[in-house]
């Protein structure tokens, strides 16, 4: 199964959701529609309309990030794991590097990861290295790290998938190349199985994914999807990513 997860970030009012409807129309027509599956993560505003509008359809509405506590607590615009399944979101994101960058630890992240699985919300877990630390090589040491701190054996790993996210790379339109990818996927998926004992944990690509890039990625066959940020805005966008992924 291949994931197809964009990420609106701060995007969306409550008429966007006809972007959804039309990528929604699409999928049910696609002869591919069983080897995918597509995640939306709108704002947290529009998290309750939209899960109630795809309720029972095939697209899931998941959350950009949670609260690192549980239930209810005093912290000003919080919003914890529990609020966002009681309002029909099916999974979120943690440790997006636009977090991170805002502060985001790992004992915070892993907090993040701990209820969203305990409140059963599947877990994008965001990991990626930053322009310098590729250049001095480290991308390898840094990926284990933001990996080894946060997910722990414990966790439900059905339940975890890892977006692999090189912070120069997204929304910049440069990409890694095909060998940097395959290589990197393939070292993040031996992290996860020294963690879980696990075959295949599910990793996937994101940063500057469109209609074109997708077609160098697609011979990756290490990548079970991808996190679209930009390109998940538009509904032909969207599409054109899925249709030349399988084209
Ligand atoms: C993102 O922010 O998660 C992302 C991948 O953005 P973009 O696709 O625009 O590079």
């Amino acid at each position: 199964m291949k994931y197809f997860i964009g990420n609106w970030k701060m995007f969306g009012v409550p008429k966007s959701i006809n972007i959804i409807k039309k990528i929604n129309f699409f999928h049910l027509k696609d002869k591919n529609r069983k080897k995918y599956r597509i995640i939306i993560t709108p704002p947290y505003i529009l998290l309750e309309t939209f899960s109630k509008y795809f309720k029972n359809k095939k697209i899931l509405i998941g959350s950009q990030n949670c609260y690192q506590k549980d239930h209810f607590s005093s912290n000003t615009a919080a919003i914890s794991p529990y609020m966002l399944k009681s309002v029909g979101a099916k999974c979120t994101l943690v440790g997006h590097s636009d977090n991170r960058s805002e502060g985001d630890t790992n004992q915070m992240l892993k907090n993040k990861v701990n209820f969203a699985l305990k409140n059963n919300l599947k877990v994008v877990f965001c990991v990626g290295e930053n322009k310098i630390e590729k250049k001095n090589k480290k991308t390898f040491s840094v990926l284990k790290k933001q990996i080894t701190k946060v997910l722990e054996k414990k966790f439900n790993k059905d339940n975890i998938i890892v977006a692999y996210e090189p912070i120069w790379s997204i929304g910049t339109g440069k990409i890694p190349t095909k060998n940097e990818l395959e290589e990197t996927i393939i070292y993040i998926k031996k992290i996860l199985k020294q963690i879980y004992k696990k075959k295949n944990p599910a990793v996937l690509y994101g940063g500057s994914v469109d209609g074109n890039s997708v077609k160098i990625f697609k011979d990756i066959k290490e990548i079970d999807g991808f996190l679209i940020g930009g390109a998940s805005k538009s509904s032909k966008k969207f599409i054109d990513i899925i249709k030349n992924y399988y084209r």
